[in-house]
């Protein structure tokens, strides 16, 4: 392994970037994307900072220029640790048994190290007073691993723009063009309270919540008959009925009652026609049970992506790899570099089952070659015509 490639992984590992819902262990990136478009100016990359949040950035550094070309994109925050349950420090990049430890090193500011050797060859291209076939665009967010607010952040921008990504997160070299969708949502259901001696005193919101998660369980079964995709390990959508709150006393009736629920959906189910279906189930029960019905989403959801199987981009990293494509069981950023105009792949060196876990590492003998993969994809959407 060259000693720049080390030492830039090294610098990534040691520079913090957590993120967490939790406000007092969230931490900016901008430190991270700094040290990223420094390394890639130097290479002739021309970098522009889009700021989301203080102390929060996603980098687009691009190179060459015109329509088209290819994205290679990961995100620069990391989840938090478990100090005691490390056996190195998680900031300190450690070499052991062929394998570099460190926070982040697979999922994966590890990336970026990889793909700046990949983007060599046509940093060169450039010096020597050529031109790209189409642009190469290293794109760095913030904010994954909690709200997603730097994909958001740059499909509200509507940029970059690119025929095509590559997301290096965690897929031990093998490429994924598939993941299912994620929906959190709230069902409110208002009644009004009463002494429970009398059921004609009030009106149950528990009693109509009962009949919600009838319905819902329904509508789950139903889902399940009716939508199968065997590229996924769990191969229907699933809908988890996550908690509940409701009440306050045994002899009262109860006034209000909450429900909070997964529902993860495959790839063509659209979620604005799962929430009105769902809503459309429910409004009877508020008649039959006088009661008041509503349901919210807790965040906006992120949508499930398909990347067609005969995409140039899925052909070239299957015959590359030797791997035939499969369906994430994580999520990424995908559907949102989808939702500028991309077909996405997520493709990276480290394993998912080392992320988001102590002792997280990348084995050495993957670096290579991930910067031969990328080096080949770079050469045949960016350099060839
Ligand atoms: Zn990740």
């Amino acid at each position: 392994m060259n000693t720049t490639l080390r030492q830039q992984l090294a610098t990534l590992i040691a520079t913090p970037s957590i993120t967490c819902t939790d406000a007092s262990m969230d931490m900016g990136n901008l430190a991270v994307v700094e040290h990223i478009a420094s390394w890639a100016t130097e290479l002739g990359f021309r970098c522009e900072l889009q700021h989301v949040a203080p102390g929060k950035a996603n980098l687009i550094a691009t190179l060459g220029e015109g329509p088209g070309g290819l994205v290679l994109s990961g995100h620069t925050d990391t989840v938090p640790y478990d100090a005691a349950r490390w056996k190195s420090d998680p900031f300190t990049l450690t070499e052991r048994d062929g394998k570099l430890y460190g926070l982040g090193t697979a999922d994966m500011k590890g990336f970026f190290p990889l793909a700046l050797a990949a983007a060599h060859e046509a940093a060169s291209v450039i010096r020597a007073g050529g031109r790209l076939h189409a642009p190469l665009i290293l794109l760095a967010t913030c904010d994954e691993e909690t709200s997603m607010a730097g994909a958001r952040a740059l499909v509200a921008a509507g940029k970059p723009r690119a025929r095509f990504a590559v997301i290096g997160e965690p897929t031990g070299l093998k490429p994924l063009r598939l993941q299912k969708g994620v929906m959190m949502e709230r069902l409110v259901i208002e009644g009004r309270s009463g002494h429970s001696s009398d059921p004609a005193l009030g009106h149950s919101a528990l009693d109509a919540m009962h009949a919600a998660l009838g319905e819902l369980i329904g509508f789950r079964r139903e889902l399940a008959e009716r939508h199968h995709n065997p590229l996924f390990t769990v191969p229907t959508p699933t809908l988890n009925l996550g908690c509940i709150h409701g009440g306050d006393n045994p002899n009262r009736i109860c006034a209000r009652c909450e429900l909070q629920y997964d529902l993860r959906p495959l790839p063509g189910m659209a979620m604005n026609e799962l929430r009105a279906t769902i809503a459309q189930r429910l409004a009877p029960l508020a008649e039959q049970f006088q009661v008041s019905i509503r349901s919210e989403p807790l965040f906006a959801g992120t949508p499930a992506m398909e990347t067609p199987a005969d995409s140039p981009l899925v052909l070239a990293a299957e015959a590359l790899t030797g791997h035939a494509s499969g369906a994430a069981a994580f999520g990424t950023e995908a559907p949102y570099l989808q939702e500028l105009g991309m077909d996405a792949l997520i493709l990276g060196p480290g394993d998912i089952d080392t992320a988001h876990q102590p002792d997280e590492f990348v084995a050495i003998d993957r670096l290579q070659p991930t910067i031969s993969l990328l080096s080949a994809l770079i050469r045949r959407f960016c350099l060839s015509a």
